[in-house]
């Protein structure tokens, strides 16, 4: 196995190498994979999906490649998808073209007959990795301590994986998404003083800052790797909003340097961007919402409009491709794919299609009865937000 120490001190699995069933760093994909250079690929997906039938629903999160996607029955974010498969109790196969965290909500909010497969199991998530259970009751412990625990109310965003859900469900707290983070706040309030908003600290403070009308002050950072979360007692005692040291490492990338570069470049250029990009960011950004914001609005955007779009770009491309009236380009100058969302390409799909028409279940993804139910739990507390 390899493993390499990172300087947070995470141990890094080489992708498709080494396993860690409890971890969303990436597993092994076992089984032959039929090489990318086959040209019959595209057919052979096709038929494998012909011979399920109806036992068969693919889900296509909107960061997928486009290979991918067009095998696809729904494409959506990860909670509108967990939330298609759960109304599809006739599909006996789930194929989640997704990352781990998305199909483990699946295989929650699915029947138990229901089986769930991430074509590769190397696709994580480097956001829900930066809070692992053990480290959640850490900072529990560390709250307890500074005598504050009674009165935060945990929040986790949807990308965290289900040991996290469970621990906001056990503790009176609840999921979000990044459409409902207000929402979700909101309800915490009415039952806490203090929020411990995992693991996406931007979302947290975006939404805390630019929607709730709290300030900058009013948020500390936990940061996991510190004693204590580099917080003192007082500090705690201050905070309204305790945010999580993780962030995604897609939307992290922007700067307000792109937003800069991109108005000098476009003139009258309208800047989109999704909530889990830097504050710096969001504050100069024209218009801030999740992903099927972002599609909505431009879908509403008038012919001939110019927009530069602050998310993944898988994404962003495809929606260029989608509206060929309006100019629409990516924030960055660089390259900026999801690199785990990128794991599930057309040889893993084929794979995972053809083992399932031969009745071989490969990579189901379950998750244990006692946490799916208290994730359940703080999935069915966001589900009735008003
Ligand atoms: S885009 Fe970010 S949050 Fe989404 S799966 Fe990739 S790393 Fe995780």
């Amino acid at each position: 196995m390899v493993v390499t120490i990172t300087e947070t001190g995470l141990p890094l699995f080489i992708l498709g190498t080494g396993a860690d069933a409890h971890s969303e760093r990436g597993v092994d994909c076992p089984g032959e994979l039929p090489p990318a250079s086959d040209p019959t690929l595209v057919e052979r997906a096709r038929a494998a999906k012909e011979r399920l039938g109806d036992r068969l629903f693919v889900l296509g999160h909107h960061y997928q490649r486009d290979e991918v996607i067009q095998f696809a029955d729904v494409t959506g974010d990860s909670f509108k998808l967990a939330r298609e498969a759960a109304a599809r109790p006739e599909a006996e196969y789930v194929v989640f073209c997704g990352v781990h965290f998305m199909a483990e909500s699946a295989d929650i909010l699915t029947g138990d007959a229901q089986k769930v497969v991430l074509p590769d199991l190397a696709a994580g998530c480097s956001m829900a990795d930066m809070a692992t259970f053990t480290q959640v009751e850490e900072c529990w412990d560390a709250l307890e301590d500074a005598g504050v625990a009674d009165r935060v109310v945990p929040i986790t965003y949807m990308n965290s994986s289900a040991d996290i859900k469970a621990f906001c469900g056990r503790h009176g707290g609840a999921v979000c998404t990044s459409s409902n983070a207000r929402r979700a706040l909101e309800w915490a309030f009415e039952r806490g003083e203090k929020v411990l908003f995992l693991p996406d600290q931007h979302l947290g403070r975006n939404t805390a800052v630019l929607e709730m009308g709290m300030s900058l002050d009013d948020c500390v950072v936990y940061d996991p790797h510190r004693p204590d979360g580099g917080l003192t007692p007082e500090r705690f005692e201050k905070a309204k909003m305790i945010l999580w040291k993780g962030h995604c490492s897609v939307h992290g990338r922007f700067s307000a340097q792109c937003v800069d570069d991109v108005r000098a470049r476009i003139p009258g250029v309208n800047v989109l961007v999704h909530p889990e990009c830097r504050h710096e960011v969001v504050t100069k950004a024209d218009h801030v919402g999740s992903t099927e914001y972002i599609i909505r609005t431009l879908e509403q955007a008038p012919a001939g409009s110019a927009w530069a779009v602050g998310t993944e770009l898988n994404l962003v491309r495809r929606l260029g491709a989608m509206f060929p009236g309006k100019s629409i380009t990516f924030l960055d100058r660089t390259v900026c794919y999801c690199s785990t969302m990128n794991r599930i390409d057309l040889p893993h799909l084929v794979w995972a299609l053809e083992s399932l028409a031969e009745g071989e279940v490969v990579n189901r993804i379950t998750v244990d009865p006692d946490t799916a139910h208290w994730a359940r739990v703080a999935l069915d507390r966001m589900l009735a937000l008003p």
